[in-house]
């Protein structure tokens, strides 16, 4: 049985299986579908193709005896030369001083380590004596937590392969195998850990990319299938007519790409269906606007609406500025940590009664005491910081209500429509008019001092400015320690009367809203932040951002820190300063500078990177795929969703035998009791 435990397979005792734990795995199905996250391939190359700094294989006959030498505490350094190609290469060996005995002058020798392609130096890592094999000798390398080892876990899953083998079952249809020319699943998993050629290797990852496609898809249209109709009745009165009229009212006419949008809301509400829609657009491009007047449309449909935001600065600014633009069309709460005591219970009960149209909050807002009297319409600003989780409270309190999420990081349209398979998506490409882009420069480490110079120039003037620190991602403390010594600098340089602020992750909220409330006030001129800061703050008069680090950070993150400043009326600057080493690097600092466009960014970003680094740690809410890659398997992303469209539409997982195992894996994930999400 494949769900055993690992202690049955040959060679696994009580103690590797616990410290298998660590990679979640416990049962031999587990272990089996521990894939390799890299494989180290051995393969002789030509000197010519080789390329600098990578792990390359060489051949050739050694040409002196090694000379040994020590330094340090016991450390060793053995280098000799090879002949490779009727040229001289030099070979190092660190710490390998044994070594020296095992290699002569006129040995043939094969090496394994990093290229330096200047200087046609080979550090090894790896040798063996004797020619390298004929074929590409391939690795698995599997990515390791706590003290296993990957030559035991290796051994421990070709001792598994062994024994369970013909115990792995075909899940897909067959004819999807034979269509596709896809291996069947047992021959593909021994072919994932131990691959014979690299076009083997190729077809058993094409396999597990379908599969995970297939059933992530599946799992999408079947929430989609089920919330609809969970949700049936759905339907909002709205009033048309009162909501043009309060669109006039507006200082400004909407963009194309706002009405589309709008539109396209507000057909949701008036449709039976519950909405569950994603309305992208970047910084500034016009959201808030959208989503006041589908509030209102909620409410002239008599119900109340709640707006959602990750943070309490944010809730304020947005309490704010909907104030502002409702006037007395609606009346406006902010519910937030502070409002607390006697006051807090007033505005629950006006809530609960319906005293009160909009409520404005941080995730509190549907989690504690809050109940509405009919909720309709839910925003939840900055969509990847609300998870299932809270659209599980959501539907346990027994609210049903319409939900636009709302995002500032610009997703390409392709992965957005395949990664949200179970939401629509919104899409403002388009800027008001008579917006001035953020004037962007990459510069070097050693021009901070002027830098310094140019927003303290423009501080004088009355402005202000942010100094993203370099970020390092290993360790959060490290981070802080930077933003910290940062901040001194910049308060030692300046004069006294130009103020420093620091900002970072480990103050408390409490202690962030402060900071935010004196920047926003232009009581600290200057804000030295950590990464915190990119979440929708919006202080228009700050003209400057400065990301030290810039290389790295994705594009799209880049975009969003620079979305920061440009808010207002004055001409707005993002300085970037990096010392890129790669062609790749330089090249995204080009591409920042020349464009604006956080969509062109997204898919340039995305190009470059791929979607995991693309959206960062783990916040995005996207799927994470085993073996497949959103883009660079893109088109296989688009037949699993043709074909799970097609299993959906025609019911086969209920009426096909075909199909039956594919239901039972579903089922697994328990997504046949699943009413939504
Ligand atoms: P977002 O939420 O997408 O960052 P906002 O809705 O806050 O953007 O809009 C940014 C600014 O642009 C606001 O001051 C808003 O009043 C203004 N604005 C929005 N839509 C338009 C428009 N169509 N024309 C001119 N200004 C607009
Ligand atoms: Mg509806």
């Amino acid at each position: 049985m494949l769900n055993e435990s690992v202690t049955n397979v040959n060679g696994i005792g009580e103690k590797f299986a616990e410290e298998l734990l660590a990679l979640d795995i416990r049962t031999v199905e587990d272990l089996l579908f521990y894939f390799p996250s890299r494989y180290d391939v051995f393969e002789v190359k030509p000197l010519s193709e080789l390329i600098h700094e990578d792990k390359v294989t060489i051949e050739g006959r050694v040409l002196n005896t090694p000379s040994l030498s020590f330094f340090g505490k016991k450390k060793s350094r053995l280098s000799f030369n090879v002949e490779v190609e009727n040229v001289a290469v030099k070979a190092v060996m660190f710490n390998r001083a044994f070594a020296k005995k095992q290699i002569n002058a006129g040995d043939t020798i094969t090496l394994t380590g990093k290229w330096d392609a200047h200087r046609l130096q080979i550090t090894v890592s790896n040798y063996k004596k004797g020619s390298a094999d004929t074929q590409a000798e391939i690795q698995p390398l599997y990515s390791l937590r706590g003290n296993i080892k990957n030559i035991k876990l290796k051994k421990a899953i070709l001792s598994a392969i062994k024994a369970y083998e013909n115990q792995i079952e075909e899940i897909l249809p067959q004819h999807f195998l034979t269509a596709y020319k896809l291996p069947n699943r047992s021959l593909a998993v021994n072919t994932m850990h131990f691959p014979a050629s690299r076009i083997a290797l190729k077809h058993a990852r094409r396999r597990f990319t379908y599969e995970e496609f297939l059933l992530f898809q599946l799992k999408m249209q079947l929430l989609r299938k089920i919330n609809r109709e969970a949700t049936e009745g759905n339907q909002q009165q709205v009033d048309l007519e009162k909501v043009t009229t309060f669109m006039n009212q507006f200082p400004f006419t909407l963009t194309n790409a706002q009405k589309k949008s709008l539109n396209e809301i507000l057909k949701d509400m008036q449709s039976p269906y519950r909405m569950n829609r994603l309305l992208q657009g970047d910084v500034g491009s016009g959201k808030t606007a959208v989503a006041a007047l589908a509030l209102y449309a909620s409410i002239t449909a008599g119900k109340q609406g709640a707006l959602m935001v990750p943070t309490e600065i944010l809730a304020e600014q947005h309490y704010q500025s909907l104030t502002e633009l409702f006037g007395k069309h609606a009346s406006i709460v902010l519910l937030t940590g502070s409002v607390k005591g006697k006051k807090r219970r007033e505005l629950l009960e006006k809530v609960e009664n319906h005293e009160v149209d909009i409520v404005i909050g941080t995730h509190a807002l549907i989690q504690d005491d809050v109940f509405f009297h009919d909720l309709g319409f839910v925003i939840v600003d900055e969509q990847h910081r609300f998870g299932v989780e809270q659209r599980r409270m959501l539907r346990e309190k027994g609210l049903m209500p319409d939900v636009l999420f709302m995002t500032a990081t610009p997703i390409p349209r392709t992965l957005a429509i395949t990664a949200f398979g179970d939401m629509d998506v919104s899409v403002i490409d388009e800027m008001p008019a008579g917006r001035k882009d953020v004037e962007t420069y990459w510069t070097k480490e050693n021009n901070f001092e002027r830098v310094l110079d140019f927003i303290q120039k423009h501080v004088r003037n009355g402005e202000q400015a942010y100094v993203i620190c370099p970020l390092i991602e290993e360790s959060d403390k490290l981070d802080i320690q930077n933003a910290v010594e940062l901040y001194h600098q910049l308060s030692d340089y300046y004069p006294p009367e130009i103020k420093v602020g620091l900002m970072h992750g480990r103050l408390s909220s409490e202690e962030k809203d402060e900071v935010m409330k004196d920047f926003a006030n232009n009581d600290v001129q200057i804000l030295v932040s950590t990464t915190v800061v990119e979440v929708g703050v919006n202080v228009p008069n700050a003209t400057i951002m400065v990301i030290h680090d810039a290389e790295r950070f994705g594009l799209s993150q880049l975009h969003q820190l620079r979305g920061r400043v440009g808010r207002g009326d004055q001409q707005s600057y993002c300085i970037l300063i990096a010392e890129p080493k790669s062609e790749v690097g330089k090249e995204r600092m080009r591409i920042m500078c020349e464009t604006n466009n956080g969509f062109t960014l997204a898919e340039e970003d995305l190009k470059l990177r791929g979607p995991g680094d693309f959206f960062g740690k783990k916040q995005s809410g996207l799927p994470e795929f085993k073996v497949g890659d959103m883009v660079h398997d893109y088109r296989a992303l688009e037949t699993s969703r043709k074909d799970a469209q097609e299993i959906i539409e025609n019911n086969l997982l209920e009426t096909s035998q075909d199909y039956y195992r594919l239901k039972q894996e579903l089922e697994k994930e328990g997504l046949f009791e699943t009413k939504l999400d």
